[in-house]
């Protein structure tokens, strides 16, 4: 493929960083993230493999470096190590530094070993909690072991493993610490993650918004934080926490703006391409591809999207406010 100018926006950031959602489908439902009766996409909305393949590898002749296949649940899509396997092949030429993935876990233990063989190197797994019960009751019914197996089998593997955890208020807001320690004392990043007004659900996300200012400030009463220099173009700052020896990751998007670095784009399953995660700017890659369009179509409904991306997004969380975006986490892929 001959090489393609960049992709540059119109405030002169280049997006090297591709997010793509598999599926809307999960087998697990935060509280935060879908409702308790989500009423999924019809199968024909959603990307087939090859059409996934198709927009990922389009992005990837533009100068995309980076791609994170997420969800809904990345490991419940049929076909998904398929997809993997294929798009592998950009690792192998050298267009892709790296794909990584996004899971709730609970069929990492069966996929790690194959994951590691394509070539991913770390996975993104979502624990909010240690406490079998309490983590029954926030995925409304996930069983914790099997996802702490998922994370032991992709260690095994030799991949790195980041933990994410949403901050809840009154859910897991006292076992921050514990968490924290637990993932350093595995060899594990981890990430906390302010929740976000995405979607409707059905509790009052007033009453589950922590923020991570607050939690900085209590761990930095007993732990000594220092700030790294990391920075991946995304809404996390990094600190090191000394007294474990491990990196904590802070995704504020409610408390500090981030966009002016942002280097990412987002694909729903149904190919939609959305330029901020918080906004509802959206191009409509899957029209392109069903209307029989070229590579050359993609691309430059691609750029035109791209030029257009916004300077920042606007979120916020007031009681009784409707979501500033209506879409669910699980359909935009996190
Ligand atoms: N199912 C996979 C998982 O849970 O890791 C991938 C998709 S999930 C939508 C990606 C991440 O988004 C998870 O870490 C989840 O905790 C987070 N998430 C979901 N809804 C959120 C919200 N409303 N605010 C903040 N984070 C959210
Ligand atoms: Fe499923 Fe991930 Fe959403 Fe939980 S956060 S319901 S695991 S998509």
């Amino acid at each position: 493929m001959t090489a393609r100018p960049a992709l540059i926006d119109g405030f002169g950031r280049t997006v090297t960083y591709l997010r793509v959602s598999v599926t809307d489908r999960c087998d697990l439902r935060c509280v935060y993230c879908m409702s308790e009766k989500m009423v999924f996409l019809p199968k024909a909305e959603v990307l087939s493999l090859e059409e996934l393949d198709r927009i990922s590898s389009a992005f990837i002749g533009l100068g995309v470096r980076k791609l994170r296949l997420s969800g809904g649940e990345p490991l419940v899509r049929k076909g998904f190590m398929t997809l993997v396997e294929s798009l592998s092949r950009h690792l192998k030429s050298g267009a892709l530094d790296e794909i990584t993935l996004t899971t709730n876990g609970t069929r990492l233990a069966e996929f790690a070993t194959d994951l590691a063989r394509l070539g991913v190197r770390r996975v993104n797994v979502s624990i909010d909690t240690l406490k079998p019960d309490l983590f029954r009751t926030l995925t409304r019914g996930g069983d914790l072991a099997k996802v702490i197996a998922g994370t032991e089998a992709a260690l095994a593997a030799g991949m790195a493993v980041k933990i994410n955890a949403v901050a809840l208020a009154r859910d897991n807001a006292a076992e921050i610490p514990q968490l924290i320690q637990w993932a350093h004392g595995r060899g594990m990043d981890i990430t906390l993650i302010e929740a976000m007004p995405l979607g409707e659900i059905e509790a009052d996300r007033t009453d589950q918004f922590l923020s991570l200012e607050t939690v900085r400030r209590e761990l930095a009463s007993y732990w000594t934080l220092t700030d790294l220099p990391l920075n991946t173009g995304g809404p996390a700052r990094y600190v090191r926490v000394e007294e474990t020896g491990g990196r904590l990751g802070l995704i504020t998007p409610m408390s500090h703006n981030f966009c002016e670095a942002c280097n990412r784009v987002r694909v729903t399953c149904t190919g939609t391409l959305h330029t901020c995660l918080g906004r509802d700017d959206a191009a409509d890659l899957r029209a392109v591809l069903r209307a029989g369009g070229g590579d050359a179509d993609l691309v430059a409904v691609i750029r035109q999207a791209v030029d257009a991306k916004p300077q920042g997004h606007d979120f916020q969380i007031g009681r009784g406010q409707t979501p500033a975006v209506a879409r669910h986490m699980s359909t935009t892929g996190g």
